[in-house]
């Protein structure tokens, strides 16, 4: 067996201890004689595996009472619906701060659902930065205000928490949740997709403030429905249980390296072996704003583009992959999210000033 160097977006690389504690228990989970994806979701295993990814949630990103923690499906894409489907209906207004592709994606979505301001966007420099603060022009009666914490497709990250005042501030964290510690109180939502940070697709982490819950659309769908979702913890309809489970695994992981402080420590360092290199390459650069550059998904280019498939066949011939950037984007992205070990990055990283030796 022999396992690539995975630099996906996502679904991405998963820790190999992950995937060997899930082919141990393939079979026969702890004695139970089934897999975990055999059971009833209502049985006592599973019941266990779900208490025990909630537990996880709740200690790693320090989540209050208050605060509902629901594992539901569809992915972020259907929560750029979901969410003003639950929440916009308070005032029929919501805000939305445009920093890229994502958080583009789930303005447009929302506009069915209420009005929609942009109260920022990056557009006008080609969604190169995370819109200041101090431009962005908030509505005095919007239900919440929406961002992206870390574009995935750009490489743009927003390294600082936004103040919203009394209005909610809901956040896109599909690409950097888990990757370091968040202030959580001072957000009202958060929802993350599974498949970047935290386990395989199929399963999405929505925390929500309980005092925004209760508003939402009269034809809203009741599997979609945060309140219902709560009241029923995230049973209301089959739960997508194998994903939970290795949720689980992969949280577990974090918790046993340190938590969060540890990855982010760790992720810190990846991104800066990436771009101290790229800032000093006489042939790969980024174009990202220095204070909005993603510790997740570092994007580049080749100063001369007739080299792009030279340089990833070499880089598959390393058995490194993945990293064509995504189709809009055009150049390269390595995505290094917490699973991808330090020592790959270097790889890539010597690989790289390998190819710009014999390039340049
Ligand atoms: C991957 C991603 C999405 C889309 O996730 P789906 O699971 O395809 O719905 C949305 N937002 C961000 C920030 C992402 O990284």
């Amino acid at each position: 067996m022999s396992r690539v160097i995975n630099f996906s977006s996502g679904p991405a690389t998963l820790p190999e201890a992950v995937l060997r504690q899930a082919a141990a228990d393939m079979l026969d989970w702890r004695g139970s004689g089934m897999s975990v994806m055999e059971m009833s979701h209502r049985g006592p295993e599973f019941t266990d595996i779900l208490a025990n990814t909630h537990t996880l949630v709740r200690d790693l990103l320090g989540v209050p009472d208050d605060y509902a923690v629901l594992f539901m499906q569809g992915g972020a894409i259907a929560q750029n619906a979901i969410l003003p489907m639950n929440l916009i209906a308070k005032t029929g207004v919501a805000d939305y701060v445009v920093s890229g592709v994502w958080s583009e994606k789930s303005m447009k979505e929302a506009g069915k659902y209420g009005q929609v301001n942009i109260a920022a966007s990056s557009s006008d420099n080609g969604f190169l930065s995370m819109p200041l603060q101090d431009t962005w022009q908030l509505s005095s009666h919007a239900s919440y205000v929406h961002m992206c914490s870390n574009e995935t497709i750009g490489g743009v990250e927003c390294h600082w928490t936004p103040q919203t005042g009394d209005i909610p501030l809901v956040a896109d964290m599909s690409s950097n949740i888990m990757s370091a510690p968040i202030d959580l109180q001072r957000y009202g939502v958060i929802y993350a997709g599974a498949q970047k940070n935290m386990g395989p697709s199929g399963v999405t982490l929505v925390i929500v403030r309980r005092d925004l819950l209760g508003h939402a659309l009269p034809f809203t769908p009741s599997a979609f429905n945060y309140q219902l979702q709560d009241d029923q913890s995230s049973m209301y309809n089959t739960p997508p249980t194998y994903a939970i489970y290795i949720m689980g695994l992969v949280l577990q992981h974090i918790k046993q390296q340190g938590g969060l402080l540890a990855m982010q420590t760790q992720n810190q360092g990846k991104a800066d072996l990436l771009y101290d290199y790229l800032d000093h390459s006489r042939l790969f650069f980024n174009k990202v704003h220095r204070a909005d550059r993603s510790r997740m998904n570092v994007t580049f280019f080749l100063r001369d583009e007739s080299l792009n498939d030279a340089f990833l066949q070499g880089a598959e011939k390393e058995g490194m992959v993945q990293l064509r950037g995504h189709r809009s984007a055009g150049g390269m992205r390595a995505s290094i999210y917490n699973a991808m070990p330090w020592v790959h990055v270097q790889r890539l990283r010597d690989y790289m000033h390998g190819f710009e030796k014999a390039h340049t």
